[in-house]
């Protein structure tokens, strides 16, 4: 599959999105009017510094929050109508999310955190499967292994597996690399870059310039709202470390 969004439709459509939160007495208004449409098989990086509200926009992509108000379309599924069950099951199928702090489950191996999304019925086809994650993010030798085993990255690289447990058209990435140095962080990208590659939709936070100039459209955020949305020419992960740069 190409990657030139303008052979694509959109898969994601927000249309004047509001979302604020109580805090305490207060009210905070995280997103002011976000208008947005993305298209299948683009690389969108979101930009921004802290508590700009890049995090609340990925959970109402993925239905983990509710919009205010608002139109939130993903996968031509109307996310403000859907209940919480149907919500939950459509992103397993449909969602893959990667977070800064891995969100793995602390009592059980790589492979079982790998395999427990997987919606296939035979337990062992998900044991298969499962393996096949691991083998394509590089520790299938780190399978037996539980999270406080395993460095950083390749927990990253774990959640990685996890996300794609389901191959699910549209990846979402909240600081993937911000907990991460600087070797491991190239590695997840490179992961991130490869999933891009074979079609997946990426729509990835981060506060960090650099890591956005590997998207193909940079989105720039502040205090709620879109302050810049760009399509650039994107650096490839693989050539800069080919490069060592
Ligand atoms: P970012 O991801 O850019 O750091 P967030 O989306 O996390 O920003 O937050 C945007 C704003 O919404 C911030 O002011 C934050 O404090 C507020 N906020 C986020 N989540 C909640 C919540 N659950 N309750 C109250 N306020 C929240």
């Amino acid at each position: 599959m190409s990657n030139d969004p303008e052979q694509h439709e959109p898969i994601i459509s927000l249309v004047d999105v509001r979302k604020a939160y109580q805090a305490g007495r207060r009210q905070v208004q995280a997103l002011g009017g976000i208008d947005l449409r993305i298209e299948r098989g683009e690389w969108v990086a979101i930009l921004g510094p802290s508590g700009c509200g890049k995090s609340t926009l990925l959970n109402l992509l993925s239905g983990i929050d509710r919009a205010s108000s608002g139109e939130v379309n993903v996968l031509d599924r109307d996310l403000t109508t859907m209940s919480e069950e149907r919500i939950a099951r459509w992103r397993g199928r449909s969602i893959g999310i990667v977070f800064q702090f891995f969100q793995l489950m602390p009592t059980l191996t790589a492979l079982e955190n790998v395999m427990l999304p997987i919606q296939i019925n035979a337990r062992s086809s998900r044991n298969t499967r499962a393996k096949a994650l691991l083998e394509r993010v590089g520790i299938a030798d780190l399978a037996g292994n539980f999270p406080n085993e395993l460095s950083g990255g390749e927990q990253q690289r774990v959640a990685i597996a996890r996300a794609l447990a389901n191959d699910p058209p549209i990846l979402l990435a909240d600081e993937p690399t911000g907990n991460l140095d600087s070797a491991s962080g190239q590695l997840v990208l490179r992961l991130l870059e490869e999933t891009w590659l074979d079609g997946t939709t990426l729509v990835l936070v981060t506060h960090d310039i650099n890591v956005a100039t590997y998207a193909s459209r940079v989105i720039t955020m502040r205090d709620g709202a879109i302050v810049e949305d760009v399509r650039t020419e994107r650096r490839s992960v693989a050539a800069v470390a080919a490069r060592g740069s």
